[in-house]
């Protein structure tokens, strides 16, 4: 196979990497692949490169796939849920309810009751409201909750491609008002006020920066144990680990990362040796580990310039639209299906999907080999952010299938939507079509 330069992706090596095109027969296209060799390997080595009493919550949100989440749970992931269902994934999974944190901004009751009944480590509060919602949830169960505070700094630290800090934001509660916040939270029975959340900004690829909202973060969690009187039994330092995706950008540098946090978090740790200090990720976990694979359906010439329509596209990658760039850049690709041609030269190429509209472009002048129909295209890169955070359901294609490759096997860990899945949940009903009113 051939790469844009750069590149490296796990498993997606001709030599030693996996049949694509068996993989392509057996489970069809588009499929995304996961590496769960890689998967666990790299959640070890990250463990292994920071310090020790740092733990690794795996945010679900960036692949909630079941069976990726048995392989980092595996290998020693905690888990960072968002919603009723993944709270329940992580449960059915066999995670320690110890190990477990909610976060989010707008917490149901069920969901607040459901944290409490499965006795999770901590919910993450994001509001005075909400706190009060938690109080009233753990009340009703007799017991009471652990709850960390997410402060929304007031400071932003450039170097991320999504900044949390120095802004109005709705998540959580800004850091002057928690500061602020000691005789409120003396009032509370069953609500455990006892830490403190942030979570700075995501895709950074800058040690320094994710070192830089560490010590911030240290800092300011011994602002609020100090000036509302709470406990410190966590502190939650986010993450936001990056992995590079487009020319010109690198991944984060995990041992020069290692090297400048780890001493922070030795001072931090000695300091309060019974806090527990938790990290959260998921693009850094899963991105490298995932590749999406394509099958080239019709190759045609437009003006000039050369397409492939695949049978996958943006409704199962949205990130590979590349939004709020004026400049398309694109996501790494391989043709995986073969060599290409002795000699051949690489030439630009514009990969695009079945739906209809211009957006459902995966890549805009990618050099790749002269393409064929029949050819497999991996986007590479893809783990993170895939289809849980693509729509779709437009143009009623559905959910693709997932699978995930582990010790040389492939498993299916999610089958492909059919037509049924798609229609069946939707309903009609007689009168819809009536002209007139009933009486
Ligand atoms: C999305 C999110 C994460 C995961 O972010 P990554 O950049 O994928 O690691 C972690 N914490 C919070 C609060 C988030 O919203």
């Amino acid at each position: 196979m051939t790469e844009t330069p750069n590149r490296e992706a796990p498993g997606a090596h001709a030599s030693a990497g996996p049949d694509w095109n068996g993989l392509a027969e057996r489970f069809g296209t588009p499929t995304y692949v996961y590496d769960g060799d890689w998967l666990a390997a790299n959640l070890r080595s990250l463990r292994a490169a920071l310090h020790p009493a740092l733990e690794v919550f795996y945010s679900l949100k960036a692949n909630p796939n079941r069976g990726v989440y048995q392989v980092l749970h595996a290998a020693g992931a905690r888990a960072e849920v968002s919603s009723l269902a993944e709270l329940r994934l992580v449960l059915d999974a066999g995670t320690d309810p110890a190990d477990i944190v909610f976060l989010g901004p707008g917490k149901s009751g069920e969901e607040i009751d459901a944290c409490v009944a499965a006795g999770i480590y901590a919910v993450v509060c994001e509001s005075f409201a909400e706190l009060r919602a938690i109080e009233a949830a753990a009340a009703a169960r007799g017991v009471r909750q652990r709850v960390l505070l997410r402060v929304n700094p007031a400071l932003s630290i450039a170097g991320s491609r999504l900044t949390m800090g120095g802004k109005p934001r709705q998540f959580g509660i800004d850091e002057a008002a928690v500061l602020a916040a000691g005789p409120e939270l003396a009032g509370l029975r069953h609500a455990d006020v006892a830490g403190v959340h942030v979570y700075l900004g995501t895709r950074i690829l800058d040690a320094e920066v994710v070192v830089k909202n560490t010590a911030y973060i240290l800092d300011l969690a011994e602002r609020v144990a100090e000036a509302t009187g709470i406990r410190l039994d966590a502190v939650d330092i986010g993450g936001g680990l990056g992995a590079a995706y487009f020319d010109n950008e690198h991944d984060l540098d995990i041992a020069a990362l290692a090297k400048d946090l780890n001493p922070l978090l030795d001072r931090f740790a000695a300091a309060h040796p019974g806090t527990r200090l938790l990290m959260e990720s998921g693009r850094h976990l899963t991105a490298l580990g995932g590749t999406y694979l394509m099958r080239v359906r019709y190759t045609k010439q437009s003006m000039g310039e050369q397409f492939a329509v695949a049978d996958g596209g943006t409704h199962h990658h949205m990130a590979a639209v590349g939004i709020g760039s004026f400049v398309k850049r694109n996501f790494p690709l391989a043709l995986l299906s073969r060599a290409p041609e002795p000699g051949e030269e690489p030439g630009p190429w514009n990969i695009a999907g079945p739906l209809c509209t211009p957006n459902d472009t995966i890549a805009k002048n990618a050099l790749l080999p002269a393409l064929r129909p029949g050819d497999l295209v991996g986007v590479l890169r893809s783990g993170a952010y895939g289809p849980s955070a693509s729509p779709v359901y437009f143009l009623s294609h559905g959910h693709p299938a997932e699978v995930v490759l582990r010790h040389g096997r492939a498993y299916l860990v999610r089958r492909r939507d059919t037509v049924e899945d798609v229609l069946g949940r939707q309903s009609t009903h007689p009168d819809l079509g009536r002209d007139e009113p009933l009486e």
